[in-house]
C-alpha cells in the first residue's frame, strides 16, 4: 500500500476532504499546510502575521516559512510510517526544496493523487464552504445544514474561512494555475501523477483514491 502520498487539486477541488478521510483509512497524519498556517495566525506569532498578508490576497506564503513548517512536522514519530501531504508542495521551488528534504530523511513519494474537478464548479465551492470547530463541513447551497448557520452534529455556530469570499477564492484559482499546476507535468515526469475523477460523489471518490493507492476496501 502507498502511505506517502501528496494531494494536488485547484481550491475547491475537495482534496482536504478527501485527503482527511483517507488519512484515518490508512493510519497516518493529515498534513495540511492552510490549517497549520491558519493555526499561526490563531496564535498572532510573526509567522502567522507573515503569512496572512499573502493568503488574504489569494496569494502564497513564502516559501521557507512552508519548508520550516513541513520539515518539522514530518520529523515527528507518527509520520514514519507515513503521510498525507495536502496542498504542500505548492510550486516548483517548493517541490525543489521538498526533494532535499526527503533525501535529508531518506523518504520517498510514492504517489500524487491529482484531483481533477472542472474548473465552473470551484468557485461556488469555495464562496458557500462553511465549517464546524467540530470538524464537520458545509455547503451551504449544496450541503445546508438544517438550521441556518448551525452545525447538525454538535448545535455550535458555523464559520466561514477570510479567504473563502468570491474575490480571493478567483485570486487563489489563478494563484494554482500559475504556481502549482506545472506541478502536474513535473511529477507526470517523475512517473507518479495518479489522476482522479474528483466530480463524482464524495464516497465514490475515496474508494477510487483507496483503490490507486492499493489501501483496504472501503465497507
Ligand atoms: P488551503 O487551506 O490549502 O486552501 O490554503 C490556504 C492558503 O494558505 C493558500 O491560499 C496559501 O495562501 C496558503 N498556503 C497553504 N499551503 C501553502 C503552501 N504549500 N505554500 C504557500 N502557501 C500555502
Amino acid at each position: 500500500m502507498k502511505t506517502r502520498v501528496i494531494f494536488l487539486g485547484a481550491p475547491g477541488s475537495g482534496k482536504g476532504t478527501q485527503a482527511n478521510k483517507l488519512a484515518k483509512i490508512i493510519n497516518v497524519p493529515h498534513i495540511d499546510t492552510g490549517s497549520m498556517l491558519r493555526e499561526e495566525i490563531a496564535l498572532k506569532s510573526a509567522e502567522g502575521e507573515l503569512a496572512a498578508s499573502f493568503m488574504n490576497q489569494g496569494q502564497l506564503a513564502p516559501a521557507w516559512l512552508v519548508i520550516k513548517i513541513i520539515k518539522n512536522r514530518l520529523s515527528r514519530d507518527d509520520a514514519k510510517n507515513g503521510f498525507i501531504l495536502d496542498g504542500f508542495p505548492r510550486s516548483l521551488e517548493q517541490a525543489h526544496m521538498f526533494e532535499e528534504i526527503l533525501t535529508e530523511i531518506g523518504e520517498e513519494i510514492q504517489g500524487v493523487l491529482n484531483i481533477e474537478v472542472d474548473e465552473s464548479i470551484l468557485i461556488d465551492r469555495m464562496a458557500f464552504r462553511k465549517s464546524c470547530s467540530c470538524g464537520e463541513k458545509y455547503n451551504t447551497k449544496f450541503n445546508a445544514p438544517k438550521e441556518e448557520n448551525i452545525c447538525d452534529k454538535c448545535g455550535s455556530a458555523l464559520t466561514q474561512r477570510s479567504d473563502d469570499n468570491v474575490e480571493t477564492a478567483g485570486k487563489r484559482i489563478e494563484t494554482y494555475k500559475s504556481e502549482t499546476e506545472p506541478l502536474i507535468n513535473y511529477f507526470t515526469k517523475k512517473n507518479l501523477i495518479i489522476n482522479i475523477n474528483g466530480n463524482q460523489e464524495i464516497d465514490k471518490i475515496l474508494s477510487d483514491i483507496a483503490n490507486e493507492l492499493g489501501a483496504p476496501a472501503l465497507k
